[in-house]
């Protein structure tokens, strides 16, 4: 049975698609103004991890990730400018060639990290026409007003407001800022739309002059179009909780009058060196800093794999080595598993899958998944504990099964001192002296032999 612990209710529940096999689900995506770091992609990894769940379930999805190239200004409430804006400024390029570079580096991130991409990736920027007539009906029923900047989300209109936090509208009233906008009705009202101030490099026309979308009302009307009114699952990181989740919730529900989410799912955050990543501190990492640094993508999946989505991730370099060597004990105690021609009894693979599943249907327990893992390497070598693992990669997104390739490649008779090469060019390109890299795969290249990169480090064939 297969269990996610829900934000809305604050329990663990049994999941099944609210309608045949299915699952509809929206992931918040990207803003596309610079590169992801590592707590971003965490919080991809674990969207990775539901839908392989679900997978492995049974289920088909209707995976649905925005990308946000418009709205979303520096803070999720309305103020500062707008990311895309103050990054096309910076940089001296249009907003829609920063966004084009980061979300080709983005999918380039997620491929390298195995995180599955969504059947539907959705840009705002083309998705206005649905925004405005969201707005639009907002503004019919009621739950919207026009003030001289923008149209803005009434929330005492919509008393279900900060349902999904727990925030009660006193602790909100009391909570608000000096609010320098004194046309709003309620200090936590919310643009759905912005008027654009003269100048201002993205915007469209409207019903009400050129302006551009709110943050929060790309993924009310991006979901609603290619999901419903109502939808399986929303997930995003526990930051999005109190501001653009209630706020998606407001605007939606406010419409249907019903539920517009089953299953809201929340990634907790990466902090680094036990605190906020911080520009001013430099402790922004990002998967080419990890590469630069000597270690694989895979090596970070495998590193958030070890807490589970609901716990804080502390990223420090210890930790992260301490995963890479645990991850390359791993691969080596698969490969001798591979090589093995021994059999082991069905009935302890059987044992192994079951806890296994149990742990990963219990609200994604991937460390405890991991630990069965670890447990099963210890068995006398066999192939099909190569294979169990296999298996439970549908999961982990480790690609245990191109050891395979990388092994038996390299297994060819290729004399020591070209092993002993192509080791130094490794090591040169882990320390990114690409020069002597360079210098070692022509020398052996005119040995006769070719060394090729994987995804997993090297082959090596005979010319
Ligand atoms: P953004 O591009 O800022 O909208 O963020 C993209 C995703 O990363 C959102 O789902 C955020 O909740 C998530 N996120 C941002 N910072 C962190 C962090 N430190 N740890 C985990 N997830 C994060
Ligand atoms: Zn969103």
């Amino acid at each position: 049975m297969l269990k996610f612990y829900n934000t809305m209710t604050r329990k663990k529940e049994v999941f099944t698609p609210i309608e045949g096999d299915t699952v509809r689900m929206y992931s918040c995506g990207p803003t596309v103004y610079n590169y992801a770091h590592i707590g971003n992609l965490r919080t991809y990894i674990f969207m990775d991890l539901i839908r392989r769940t679900l997978k492995l379930a049974g289920y088909k999805i209707k995976g649905v990730m925005n990308i946000t190239d418009v709205g979303h200004l520096m803070a999720d409430s309305d103020d500062g400018e707008d990311k895309m804006v103050k990054a096309s400024k910076e940089q001296k390029k249009t907003p829609y060639e920063i966004a084009k570079y980061y979300s080709d580096v983005f999918f380039d991130d997620l491929k390298k990290l195995n995180i599955e991409t969504p059947e539907i990736i959705s840009k705002a920027t083309d998705h206005i026409e649905e925004m405005i007539a969201f707005v639009e009906e907002l503004l019919k029923q009621g739950f919207a007003y026009e003030t001289s900047d923008g149209i803005y989300f009434d929330i005492a209109k919509f008393p279900a407001y900060g349902c999904l936090s727990g925030k009660k509208r006193e602790d909100q009233l009391a909570g608000a800022r000096i609010e320098v906008n004194t046309e709003k009705h309620n200090p936590d009202d919310f643009a759905v739309w912005k008027k654009a101030e003269p100048g201002h490099i993205m915007q469209w026309p409207s019903p009400w002059g050129m302006g551009y979308p709110g943050w929060h009302i790309e993924c009310s009307a991006m979901s609603q179009k290619y999901l419903g009114d109502y939808f399986d699952i929303h997930s995003g990181g526990v930051d999005h909780i109190p501001i653009h989740h209630e706020n998606e919730i407001a605007q939606n529900e406010a419409l249907t009058g019903t539920k517009s989410v089953n299953f809201w799912m929340h990634g907790e955050f990466m902090q680094v060196d036990g605190g906020k990543m911080s520009k001013s501190i430099g402790n922004v990492y990002t998967v080419s800093d990890l590469e630069a640094r000597g270690y694989s993508a895979l090596d970070f999946r495998f590193f958030c794999l070890n807490a589970h989505y609901r716990k804080k991730l502390n990223f420090t370099f210890d930790s992260m080595d301490a995963a890479k060597t645990a991850r390359e004990r791993l691969n080596n105690a698969l490969l001798s598993h591979k090589e093995s021609t021994a059999k082991t009894d069905p009935k302890i693979i059987e044992k192994y899958i079951k806890s296994f599943t149990a742990a990963i249907f219990d609200d994604i327990n991937a460390p405890k998944a991991l630990g069965i893992l670890f447990e099963a390497i210890k068995e006398p070598k066999s192939k099909d504990i190569f294979d169990l693992a296999v298996y439970f990669d549908k999961i982990f997104g480790l690609s245990i099964a191109s050891l395979e390739a990388v092994k038996e490649e390299t297994n060819q008779d290729i004399p020591e001192d070209i092993l002993e090469l192509a080791q130094k060019r490794a090591q040169a390109k882990k320390e990114r002296n690409w020069a002597l890299a360079d210098e070692l795969r022509s020398t052996i290249n005119s040995r006769g032999f070719t060394i090729v990169d994987t995804k997993e480090g090297y082959t090596i064939t005979a010319n």
